[in-house]
């Protein structure tokens, strides 16, 4: 998953974009890139660099970024390795013209589109689905802009919101199913596009509309122009499910409604089907704090505090021994002991991917004398893998795809755990009923690859 964000017009462009990917930092904390357009030198420059934003420019890199239009990126990787040369935004020059780009989602022919470019003499620089898009846009005659972007986005498969940098343009661009979100905003004389609308609210920005699904715009200075690729409007939309449940944050408004009701919403759902009576109902902050909310409310029961989040641990490494593993969930979450000592009482989770970290919050939770844990779950088990870009693992360690509710709440270790329905889930959501629900039931909205994978075009490292 990632975060894109790009800004025209405006006098300290690549200064707007790294205040805005704050904003976008819960999509991707493996690495950051601004690239902006040198209107003087006829280029693109760009700062790239693993880690949070906070960790991967400075004022200096900032300040050499010139330019009135920029673009930015913030990377969680789902095709290709976390390494440097996959950092984004991904930029090369064709017949003199500058190109960048930053993508968030995952196509889904991929392969397919990388091997005939290939065949064709593509060299490739990364191992990430976005190259495949440049390279397209290479080989397609430049002419009018809003053909060629038409005539290559019009090739691609799967979930895609794009971002680009050309010369001093800014195109931004969403897949005909609408799977990831992309806003349109507009601050005095500059438009902004982003990820979600929390970036905007940042920059002080005016929210305009999100652009549609299977919409084009082009950004030149301060004014927009708006195309839609063949056949789009009638495509069937496919909203990620998922950005509502976890991923996006609680204060942005995406697919036309804000993520913070429709979390208390979830949870006020899950109360009215899987009610049960404890001293009080807390969540596994961050994620679970919004459902738990709604949970309580339903059941007029009161809601504590059992589990204090630090909010100053940055990315830590792959710990060798399980007793440095415990150290690094401790130093995350540590239970209020006085809170729960003795108490019967109802966690709310957003979701269960493979079910380690639940089981050893719940662990803790019991070492800090909790006496009945009853666990309650905002959306339905996840049994399969996701195509279109949120990093769910293989069907075999997903484990709602493996075992019971029964087998996961032995598990996990608690004394009862529920889910929320699948009709339950969809019944919340007000605004529009056009999900992919793909990772709880399977049914996938775009064909999806035969080969499923992050390294699938990393010789050696399939999986
Ligand atoms: P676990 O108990 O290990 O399945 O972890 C569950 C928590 O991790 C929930 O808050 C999930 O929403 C969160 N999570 C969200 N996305 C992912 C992901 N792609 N992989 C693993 N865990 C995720």
């Amino acid at each position: 998953m990632c975060g894109i964000i790009g800004i025209s017009n405006h006098k300290e462009a690549a200064k707007v974009v790294y205040s805005g990917l704050y904003a976008l930092q819960h999509r991707g904390e493996e690495a950051a890139g601004i690239a902006s357009y040198n209107l003087d030198e006829k280029d693109i420059h760009i700062v790239k660099s693993p880690g949070l934003v906070s960790d991967a420019f400075d004022d200096r890199s900032i300040s050499d970024l010139k330019g009135t239009t920029a673009i930015g990126h913030c990377r969680y990787s789902t095709t290709g390795s976390s390494n440097y040369k996959n950092i984004q935004p991904f930029m090369v020059t064709h017949k003199n013209r500058p190109i960048a780009v930053a993508h968030n989602g995952n196509l889904t022919n991929t392969e397919e589109l990388y091997r005939k470019l290939e065949e064709e003499g593509s060299i490739f620089q990364t191992s990430m689905d976005s190259e495949v898009i440049i390279h397209l846009l290479a080989k397609t005659k430049h002419g009018d802009l809003k053909k060629w972007f038409v005539n290559v986005l019009s090739q691609l498969k799967g979930a895609y919101s794009l971002v680009f940098l050309v010369e001093d343009k800014i195109i931004g661009a969403r897949d005909p199913q609408g799977f990831r979100p992309l806003c349109l905003g507009k601050i005095n004389e500059s438009f902004i596009l982003a990820s979600e609308s929390c970036a905007l609210d940042l920059l002080g920005a005016k929210f305009i509309r999100e652009i549609e699904p299977g919409e084009v715009v082009v950004i030149k200075g301060s004014t927009i122009e708006s195309i839609f690729l063949p056949g789009a409007k009638k495509v069937k939309k496919s909203h990620c499910i998922f950005e509502n449940i976890y991923f996006a944050r609680p204060d942005s408004d995406i697919f036309d409604d804000n993520v913070y009701f429709v979390r208390k919403r979830l949870g006020e759902q899950l109360a009215k089907e899987h009610p049960v009576d404890a001293d009080f109902v807390m969540s596994i902050p961050d994620s679970g704090n919004y459902a738990a909310l709604g949970y309580a409310k339903q059941l007029k029961l009161p809601y504590e505090v059992g589990i204090i989040r630090n909010h100053y641990i940055g990315r830590t490494f792959i710990q060798p021994t399980q007793f440095l593993r415990d150290l690094r969930v401790k130093i995350k979450l540590n239970p209020i002991r006085d809170v729960l000592k003795d108490k019967k009482i109802i966690v709310v989770e957003d979701s269960i991917v493979r079910g380690t970290t639940s089981r050893s919050r719940v662990i803790e939770l019991r070492k800090a004398g909790a006496k009945e844990i009853h666990m309650r779950i905002s959306c339905p088990p996840i049994k399969f893998p996701c195509f279109y870009g949120i990093d769910f693992p293989s069907k075999d360690e997903l484990i709602g795809s493996k075992k019971s509710i029964k087998e996961i709440a032995d598990f996990i270790k608690v004394d009862s755990l529920e889910y929320l329905s699948q009709e339950g889930m969809v019944s919340v959501m007000k605004k529009t009923k056009d999900f992919c629900h793909a990772c709880f039931t399977g049914k996938y909205p775009v064909d999806v690859p035969s080969k499923k994978g992050k390294y699938i075009l990393e010789k050696g490292r399939q999986r």
